[in-house]
């Protein structure tokens, strides 16, 4: 029997294939992608099981344009690289975002711990700019801060009420 030339879609291999009923059906089959000959219209079941066959793969070996195989071929495997680079682009877009520090509002506790260190302090009831302040002392009931509109006071009673602290610049809040 001829060889079974490559898959004409994925350039996959090719096998011939038994149906289970009636048995003495054949079809050829791309072992990759799955495509295959119909195995009724070219096997007549008053062939013997070696016409059915022979009948299959002349169909499946049959190229109209025999120099367009290699051409899908590549195509389809250009495709295949650009879809494994789109996925290897999302798991890396998925791994810089858990690299990214949590930009969680501080806790009082946290706040107690940052005498010196800068903090970006956002005010819920006064409609101003986030601005970023160093710490010039941590007192028993709040922070002073020193920033670009000079010295403050931050009470902790007020902490989450009025006002809100971060280590990095909260995400949307505008330029300063
Ligand atoms: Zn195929």
């Amino acid at each position: 029997m001829n060889e079974l030339k490559p898959c004409p879609f994925c350039g996959g291999k090719a096998e011939i294939q038994q149906f289970a009923n009636p048995q003495n059906y054949y079809c050829v089959r791309c072992t990759d992608c799955g495509c295959s000959t119909d195995g009724y219209r070219r096997s007549k079941t008053e062939s013997t099981e070696a016409e059915n066959k022979a009948a299959n793969a002349a169909a499946w070996n049959r190229r109209t344009e025999p120099e367009n195989v290699e051409e899908v071929s590549r195509r389809y495997q250009a495709e295949c690289n650009y879809d494994h680079a789109v996925e290897d682009r999302d798991a890396l877009r998925a791994e810089l975002e858990q690299l990214k520090p949590e930009n969680k509002a501080l806790t009082v506790e946290q706040l107690r711990k940052m005498d010196g260190e800068p903090v970006w302090i956002v005010l819920l009831n006064i409609a101003k700019p986030v601005s970023c302040e160093i710490i010039t002392e941590v007192c028993k009931d709040g922070i002073r801060t020193v920033g670009a509109n000079g010295n403050d006071y931050a009470s902790f009673s007020l902490y989450e009420k009025t006002w809100l602290s971060y280590a990095h610049k909260p995400e949307g809040s505008g330029n300063l």
